[in-house]
């Protein structure tokens, strides 16, 4: 049966209008070939992100060796990291001004170390030129090698460590085939025991399908694991052969969501339509948050 497409809501509208800083970012991230998940899963918040000079860069290139239907982003056999990668990263950060960046990758279970070294090459090159900028690393869950990843990131103290369950268990079999919630945790869970100052991040799309129930066990999971803040946005499909749109969530569910969340003791939450794990990223550490 052919899966039905339900219409947006009216809250689900962006601006379209793009305006010099815009046009400065694109232009920079092209010119140094630097990789970003704002365009590759089609975010939503582009427009305006890069309107305010930011953005989240995606290394390790633009092929995932999982393939998940909730995501935009191709899979297949990824190419070798490039080593020249972190200093174009460097460069971006030091000609945008980029303060605080958000480093994310496709998911390289091919890599022996899931990819960790090359986490860690950005952050020092960026360091070479700005000794004080920080830091949010959004990493994949390095399967089979989450002790020798996070011993790799222990390198490069302190950051914002994220790790996203993206949905309910119960969807995972659909939306995340390749992926394991029991795993996801253990990551969580484990980077918490490493770094105990450390803010532990996670976050999930509604309206995949899952059931209020569902998504209340999720977040107690979450606070077992020690994660503190969390970010909660809606699923919106970022290509035609990605998994349909279940249920659009209304900003007041969104909002009393991040009520409850606050209730159960995460001490930064983002919760409405819009938000996405990278999404006011920054404003956490300038604001107060943890
Ligand atoms: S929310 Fe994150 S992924 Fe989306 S445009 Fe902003 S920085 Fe990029």
């Amino acid at each position: 049966m052919k899966p039905q497409h339900i219409p947006f809501p009216p809250w689900i509208r962006k601006g379209l209008s793009t305006g010099v800083q815009y046009h400065r970012t694109e232009g920079l991230l092209k010119q140094l070939d630097i990789d970003t998940i704002c365009t590759q899963a089609h975010c939503p918040n582009q427009r305006e992100c890069w309107e305010q000079g930011t953005a989240t860069v995606l290394i390790l290139g633009t092929i995932c060796t999982r393939n998940c239907p909730f995501c935009s982003v191709a899979h297949g056999t990824p190419e070798l990291p490039d080593a020249e990668e972190p200093k174009r990263i460097a460069q971006l950060a030091s000609r945008l001004g980029i303060q605080y960046l958000v480093i994310t990758s496709v998911d390289r279970d091919d890599l022996a170390d899931g990819g960790a070294s090359q986490f860690v090459a950005v952050v020092q090159a960026c360091r070479e030129v700005n000794p004080s900028m920080r830091f949010e690393l959004l990493v994949p869950d390095f399967k089979g090698v989450q002790e020798k990843a996070l011993d790799i990131l222990d390198r490069v103290q302190p950051f914002v460590f994220g790790h996203n369950v993206e949905t309910v268990p119960e969807l995972y079999p659909v939306a995340r085939p390749g992926g394991n919630y029991g795993r996801s945790l253990d990551l969580l869970a484990f980077a918490r025991r490493r770094w105990p100052d450390t803010p532990i991040k996670s976050s999930l799309m509604l309206g995949l399908g899952e059931t209020e129930d569902q998504v209340r066990r999720v977040l107690q999971d979450l606070r077992g694991r020690g994660c503190d803040r969390l970010c909660m946005g809606q699923y919106l499909k970022p290509s035609k052969d990605s998994l349909e749109v279940k249920q659009f969530v209304h900003p007041e569910r969104f909002a009393s969501w991040g009520e409850e969340a606050m209730a159960m003791g995460f001490t930064w939450v983002l919760s409405e339509p819009f938000a996405r794990s990278s999404y006011h990223a920054q404003d956490a550490t300038y604001s107060g948050g943890k």
